[in-house]
């Protein structure tokens, strides 16, 4: 191997460069090396749409790239103030939120003494999370002794542990707080302190 100098590596660089310029241009296959043979960008054709990454609390801008109604890329939008069009290897496999075949489109339930999953409706889902924090709440209030030294109930409440979402602004933190504080949980923190 002959060694690496300034000059030769330089050259090398030039001669790698052109050879990607001509290739670019003809458009030759990977493969084969023949222009005839050469594969579409899978992206071609595409239509763009913009979002967030909802991943975390950096907020990276993307470019979802949409084809037959199905998500074929998702890219860093190079014109978003944070990320500048890079992302890191969550947000580039995005796609698969959509995609997956492991991907859970309905909620599932698992009754008590099964070991399996049953798909229930979303009607279904909410009532029951409701149900249970209130049946929660109810029995983990807070007890504390009055002036009198009476047991008194306080609103508070030490079974629930709420999660909040990088997804949420200042203005949804707000009222996620506030929400949190009228049913008592006073265990909450926010997916960014992660
Ligand atoms: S791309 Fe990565 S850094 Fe950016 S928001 Fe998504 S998870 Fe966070």
């Amino acid at each position: 191997m002959p060694e690496l100098t300034r000059r030769n590596f330089m050259k090398f660089t030039a001669a790698s460069v052109a050879a990607a310029a001509v290739a670019d241009k003809q458009h030759v296959s990977a493969d084969t090396g023949d222009a005839d043979k050469a594969f579409p960008l899978m992206t071609a054709g595409a239509t763009s749409a913009y979002g967030l990454c909802h991943f975390c609390s950096v907020g990276c801008g993307i470019e979802v790239k949409i084809k037959d109604n199905k998500v074929v890329s998702t890219e860093g939008f190079p014109d978003h103030p944070i990320n500048e069009g890079t992302l890191c290897p969550k947000g580039r496999s995005m796609k698969e939120l959509a995609n997956s075949d492991l991907r859970l489109t309905h909620p599932l339930v698992r009754k008590p003494g099964s070991d399996e999953w049953e798909p229930i409706s979303w009607e279904n889902a909410m009532d029951k999370i409701a149900n249970k924090v209130k049946e929660v709440r109810e029995e983990t209030f807070s007890k504390t002794k009055n002036i009198d030294g009476d047991e008194v109930t306080v609103n508070r409440m030490d079974g629930i542990f709420s999660l909040g979402s990088a997804e949420i602004d200042n203005e949804e933190a707000y009222l996620y707080t506030k929400f949190n504080r009228a049913l008592g949980i006073h265990n909450y923190t926010h997916q960014a302190e992660i």
